[in-house]
């Protein structure tokens, strides 16, 4: 199997497929692999319980799995079909390469796959990026939505890839989530447009480095065939643009807060602008919506606004949608998520931020700030966070196992600023937070947790770690009402 045959053409019947990882992805891809023909193998390193329930559904359909040894390729293997997450240099990799087998994403077996009902396959409008990914393919789709055409947000969120191009469903164009490991495995993938919003170091032990992390992201550039939409903040996204092979007449397209330049949208007077797709991008820009449009307004997701509506606009969708679908979006939970106002203080639930580019993000949009921080650092550094933020912190309260990280990096670069530092790891610690948090904010300042550490130590996920901070702050509403 060449890596740019389509599906269409691919003889699944009697092909020796593995699928490596029982999972989310794994499940569904075995299951229409084998409906296709495939003799499937599914090969996992865990053999607990749930991998057995899980294998004995497959086996009933005549699946062959294996439990417990993920490392070893079947010898007869024609092709794999990896989980996302799946290390590249595990050793059933390494024995693909040698053998010459080639290795898929669950998103290029989608990619292969779309089409195949006998359905016009729908485009891909991709966004990538460290940060800002789940929010602007949601945004995207709710603009496609307004445009009155039929998608939806899949990849990384909501619905499953496979299921959005194999299910019952037709769809205009959807609008698709990739993660950098997701990229790393889909070697065919062309989108008819894609974003990299922003380039931050994340992920390196998976990748070895930050250049094949970003070169993991760039691949969502490759074969686009409208636009490859670059974040002029971030000079690296443009990089990627300019050594990606795309299709010819396809454009460059800038994002940008300030004012706009030829081939770009940006921010004008408080205005969404458009100069990229008008008809005369010298002297034309065309209105798309008001920041206050934008939920919330907060800088960075006015920019993956304007990198939603420019996926959007490359797919030829009006300016009056745009609009409409920024109006219509609603962040997902723990993402800047107002929880309330007590006293003259607003509570915010960033739990999400769980990398310090997020978190500086966050800490950007508000001008007064008590600041929950702390968790599992992943091997962050925190000085360059906290000098950014200094002037806008009213005080710190500090949580979770590498706090003492964060402490020093404001010992160093904010030594003015109070710090509270909670010892504690228990069920009751998040509340005793937001008591030390409120006992440090002024009328107008905010109470913000954007922890810029993975959650873990505490909390189940930062779900979790979220829904602590909002009951802690609804319980303090209540006592105060
Ligand atoms: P992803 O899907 O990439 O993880 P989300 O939309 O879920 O992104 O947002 C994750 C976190 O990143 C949020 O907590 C938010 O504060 C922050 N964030 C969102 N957009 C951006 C952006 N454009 N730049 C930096 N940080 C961002």
């Amino acid at each position: 199997m060449g890596s740019q045959e389509v599906s269409s053409t691919v003889d699944w019947q009697g092909k020796h497929v593995t699928v490596a990882g029982l999972g989310v992805s794994g499940i569904p891809a075995a299951r229409a692999l084998h409906e296709r023909g495939a003799l499937v193998t599914v090969v996992n390193d865990g053999d607990d319980e749930r991998a057995r329930a899980q294998a004995a559904e497959l086996e009933a359909l005549g699946i062959t799995v294996r439990l417990g040894d993920g490392a070893t390729l079947p010898p007869s293997t024609e092709l794999v079909v990896t989980a996302p997450g799946w290390q590249p240099d595990k050793p059933l990799f390494l024995a693909a390469a040698e053998a010459g087998v080639p290795v898929w994403g669950d998103v290029e077996l989608a990619w292969r796959l779309r089409g195949t009902g006998g359905r016009e396959p729908a485009p891909w409008l991709a966004v990538t990026g460290t940060n800002g990914k789940t929010t602007t393919v949601r945004m995207l789709a709710s603009i496609l939505e307004a445009a009155g055409l039929r998608t939806a947000a899949v990849g990384n969120i909501g619905v499953s890839l496979l299921d959005a191009v194999l299910g019952e469903t037709e769809y205009d164009v959807l609008a698709v989530e990739l993660s950098s490991y997701q990229l790393h495995w889909a070697p065919s993938l062309r989108a008819h447009s894609a974003a990299v919003l922003n380039l931050a170091p994340d992920h390196l032990d998976w990748h070895g480095s930050m250049a094949a992390y970003a070169a993991d992201k760039g691949r969502v550039y490759e074969g686009n065939t409208v636009a490859c939409v670059y974040n002029a903040a971030d000079p690296a996204t443009e990089d990627l643009v300019r050594e990606a092979d795309v299709e010819e007449g396809c454009r460059a397209i800038g994002f940008t807060l300030g004012a706009p330049g030829p081939s770009q949208l940006g921010v004008v007077d408080g205005i969404l602008v458009d100069r990229a797709f008008v008809a005369n991008r010298q002297k034309q820009a065309q209105e798309l919506a008001e920041v206050t449009d934008v939920n919330p307004p907060a800088p960075h997701n006015i920019a993956n606004a304007l990198a939603a509506a420019a996926l959007a606009r490359a797919f030829g969708v009006e300016p009056a949608a745009v609009r409409d679908g920024l109006r219509a979006f609603r962040p997902d939970a723990h993402r800047i998520e107002h929880v309330a106002d007590i006293g003259e203080v607003a509570y915010v639930d960033d739990s999400k931020a769980t990398n310090t580019h997020a978190t500086e993000a966050s800490l950007a949009a508000y001008d007064s700030i008590v600041w929950i921080a702390g968790g599992l650092a992943k091997g962050a550094t925190f000085d360059e966070l906290v000098t950014g933020a200094a002037k806008r912190l009213r005080g710190v309260v500090l949580i979770g196992a590498d706090r003492a990280l964060i402490r020093e990096a404001l010992t160093r670069h904010a030594p003015e600023v109070p710090v509270v530092d909670l010892d504690r790891t228990d069920t009751g610690a998040m509340s005793e937070a937001v008591a030390r948090a409120a006992e440090l904010a002024r009328p107008g300042d905010t109470v913000l947790l954007a922890p810029a550490c993975a959650s873990m130590d505490m909390f189940t996920n930062y779900n979790k770690r979220g829904e602590a901070f909002a009951d802690a702050v609804r319980a303090r509403a209540d006592e105060s009402a």
